[in-house]
């Protein structure tokens, strides 16, 4: 499936996310022998794989001496060679399994764990039809909306430090959320890669929408739900270390409408559509998260604390300085939140002035109303 960085040919898909990439980075025509000499691969293959692309949706103009163009890409298609063409990371991604759809990507993602997969594998779905929660709950989505991915990390740092990374990836949804709604998030190619205007009004939504985050790691966008997210651990036989981490994320995309939501999460939850007022590509979506990931959690390492992203999680924090409920197994209280410490515990000022240290493992934190 790869290709060598030397050129050799290793397969199709590897072929058209190149020559995707290509064209997408070049934003004009690329001649096909330009496309053969940078790939090493015939000017058969380019052409078979060109009129693969066209016949999948994408608007690319073939001009005798000029070359190609791709024009547009279709709406919001899932697939590997779209997110391929489009990651600019290092490591977030950069091994790939993209699926129609599975039970849980963070079940496929341990497997990967187990069979040796590298450090920043990332396993997408278009349809997860058994996604996970926190302790054993449901996490619902709809195909062909939500963007559901689980992304596979091998650290070496000490088991106690795990329940941040949660944090880490918590601040890079929330930003890439908002850059996805603000609709001023660039690709690589300098298009704007989020909205695809036109298709609805965005006067209907004329606020600016307010994304938020929810202790430890809930994306709220204008105080509902579009984003909720599970870290399981996997530790070495031996227990005394991390064998693998994976951190699973679903965010609402493009639903619709809220009657898209079964019945006990309508009220709660929404999608960055109904937010926004008009579509959104996934891929790109999922591009911005994978970026703002890898540069979060190199921040994270140097420390092995959330000291360096703490001032921007807390300017995100929901219900900062406000009265919040904990959900405490061993027992709920009211208290003002303070927001988080370097070790991403929630801060919590009781009514008789004392700070507790919230840890996120068995613990919710509610509005002292309503989910916020
Ligand atoms: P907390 O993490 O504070 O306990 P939570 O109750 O929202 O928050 P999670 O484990 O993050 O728990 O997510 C599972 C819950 O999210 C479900 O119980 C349901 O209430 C809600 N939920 C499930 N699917 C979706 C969805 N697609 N959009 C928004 N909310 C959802």
């Amino acid at each position: 499936m790869a290709r060598s960085r030397g050129g050799r040919r290793m397969g199709m898909k590897t072929d058209r996310s190149d020559i995707l990439a290509s064209l997408r980075n070049a934003g004009d025509y690329v001649s096909g022998q330009q496309l053969c000499e940078r790939l090493g691969v015939s000017r058969t293959a380019v052409w078979k794989v060109i009129k693969q692309l066209k016949e999948e949706g994408y608007h690319i103009e073939s001009v005798s001496n000029k070359g190609y163009l791709l024009v547009e890409s279709p709406e919001d298609v899932l697939s590997e060679e779209e997110i391929a063409s489009r990651l600019t990371t290092q490591w977030a991604g950069r091994k790939l399994y993209c699926r129609r759809e599975t039970g849980s990507t963070n079940n496929d993602a341990k497997r990967c764990g187990e069979e040796g997969d590298p450090h920043g594998t990332v396993v997408v779905a278009d349809m997860q039809n058994a996604g996970k929660g926190r302790r054993g709950r449901a996490w619902q989505t709809t195909p062909g909306t939500a963007l559901s991915f689980s992304i596979l990390l091998r650290p070496d740092f000490p088991a106690q430090r795990a329940s941040m990374i949660t944090l880490v990836m918590a601040l890079a949804v929330a930003q890439a959320v908002e850059a996805a709604l603000d609709g001023n998030t660039e690709d690589s190619a300098g298009q704007a890669a989020f909205a695809e205007e036109g298709i609805e009004s965005r006067a209907e939504k004329a606020s600016d929408p307010t994304v938020r985050i929810k202790w430890p790691n809930d994306i709220v966008v204008n105080r509902k739900k579009v984003c909720g997210m599970l870290t399981e651990m996997t530790m070495t036989p031996e227990m005394n270390e991390i064998q693998y981490l994976v951190v699973g994320v679903g965010i609402n995309v493009n639903n619709e409408s809220p009657l898209e939501f079964q019945e006990e999460i309508r009220d709660k939850a929404t999608s960055l559509r109904i937010e926004k007022g008009c579509r959104l590509n996934r891929a790109a979506l999922l591009q911005d998260v994978l970026c703002r990931f890898e540069r979060h959690y190199q921040t994270f390492l140097e420390t092995l604390t959330v000291s360096g992203l703490r001032e921007a999680y807390q300017a995100r924090l929901q219900g900062l300085d406000g009265e919040v409920r904990v959900l405490d197994p061993a027992g709920e209280y009211t208290g003002i939140s303070r927001g988080i410490n370097d070790r991403g515990e929630l801060l919590v000022e009781r009514e008789n002035g004392e700070r507790v240290a919230v840890y996120a493992g068995e613990v919710s934190v509610r509005g002292l109303y309503g989910y916020v």
